[in-house]
């Protein structure tokens, strides 16, 4: 399939921009992509199994109804206790599946359905063929339709079912003795329908994991700064919420490091746009190393206004990381001229702290560092004030 995604070099670097330029015709991802596909589809496919399972319930019982009509009565017994026993091998997987506790059995009992329902109509036609010969053995292919289209099973799994179920087909009607060039038509009818299924799928399969990579890349743009690649002001929002939630639960501290640099616009003009831009970089690097625990996060606010929000960390701490903070970027020693407060590209930062007893406002927290950060400013530049 062509690759019609010019744009990706402008998104780079991501696993997903990556994997979207790479291709995938062989349906399969890098590893750790291939791994959060995986995820996300045993998440994604739950309700068409749910429905699947609804559909293929009501479809065994009508065809149980037909063999009544169909099955002379000396082959309906063992007809009748074949539908039986798939039935109640359907219901168990059915009520298994629906719990949603045993995630890693999904896959597996959305196959066992599909086994056991076309090795048991591959049974059912055998039996009837040995006193009916008319009787009807497309509805294995349906078997084979529900696999490809019905459980979210990926093609590999699907085209497995799908030819344990024609096997077992194939040794019924040896069972059955049916003549052998009825055999060879059906079977071949059989695969055919079995090969616009199996491109089907492919299609579909391959749509899903295209969908996949430009949902994740779209949700990676919309929640990162792209000149800096850390979280933009929308993400911060959500996070900050998330954060304090937990936080609030778990009886864990919260900080908040509000940066700016200082005389930036002075920056700007005297080395130019770019070369700011080069520098907001270089800042955006440091706060990101400044957030090394899993849960903290670093954010490019706007412009050259910076956040930095640390969970379970005591007031203390938060001031003297908002201090090494302000020094890695002295140190860092970018030259500015233009700046009053010190030779080198200098910022000021703002600190405030919530203790998990304490239950003010979550935008007090913001206000309170933004008043710390203009106190910073006001004392000179390049501090930290709390
Ligand atoms: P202060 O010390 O009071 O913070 O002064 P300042 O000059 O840093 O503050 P001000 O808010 O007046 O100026 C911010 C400047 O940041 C203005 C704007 O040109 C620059 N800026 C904002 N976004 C970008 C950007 O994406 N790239 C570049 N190169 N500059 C930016
Ligand atoms: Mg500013
Ligand atoms: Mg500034």
């Amino acid at each position: 399939m062509p690759n019609h995604h010019a744009w990706l070099d402008e998104v780079r670097p991501s696993p997903y921009a990556d994997q979207l330029s790479l291709g995938f015709r062989r349906l399969r991802f890098s590893q750790a992509l291939e791994r959060e596909y995986r995820a996300h589809m045993l998440e994604d496919s739950f309700d068409l199994k749910r429905i699947a399972l609804s559909v293929a319930t009501v479809i065994w019982l009508a065809l149980a109804a037909l063999d009544m009509l169909v099955v002379p009565a000396s082959h309906l017994g063992w007809v009748i206790a074949i539908r039986a026993l798939v039935l109640l091998t359907l219901l168990v997987c059915a009520a298994l599946i629906l719990q949603r506790r045993h995630t890693h059995l999904l896959l597996p009992l959305s196959m066992a359905c599909i086994l056991v329902l076309g090795v048991g109509a591959a049974l059912i036609v055998g039996i009837a063929h040995r006193v009916a010969p008319g009787y009807p053995y497309e509805g294995l292919l349906l078997v084979s339709m529900a696999a490809y289209f019905l459980v979210g099973l990926r093609l590999s799994q699907a085209l497995a079912c799908s030819l344990v179920i024609l096997l077992a087909y194939v040794a019924a009607e040896w069972f059955a003795g049916l003549p052998l060039p009825r055999l060879i038509n059906n079977v071949l009818f059989l695969g055919f329908g079995n090969l616009i299924g199996a491109v089907g799928c492919y299609l579909l399969e391959y749509k899903s994991r295209e969908h996949f990579l430009v949902s994740r890349l779209m949700r990676l743009l919309a929640y990162h700064d792209s000149l800096t690649g850390l979280h933009n002001r929308r993400s911060f929002n959500r996070q900050f919420e998330r954060l304090w939630r937990q936080a609030q639960r778990d009886g864990k501290s919260l900080a908040l490091l509000l940066c700016d640099i200082d005389h930036f616009k002075a920056y700007n003009d005297c080395y130019g746009h770019q070369a700011g831009d080069v520098a907001l970089q270089r800042v955006g690097a440091l706060i990101e190393q400044s957030a090394r625990r899993p849960l903290d996060i670093g954010v490019r606010l706007g412009g050259e206004e910076f956040a930095l929000l640390l969970f379970d960390i005591g007031a203390d701490e938060a001031k003297q990381r908002a201090e090494v903070l302000r020094q890695s970027l002295e140190q860092a020693a970018i030259a500015h001229r233009g700046s009053d407060s010190a030779a080198v590209l200098t910022m000021s930062i703002g600190v405030a702290w919530l203790s998990p007893d304490g239950q003010p406002e979550l935008n007090l927290l913001y206000e309170q560092a933004d008043r710390a950060l203009y106190e910073a400013k006001a004392f000179g530049r390049n501090k930290v004030a709390a």
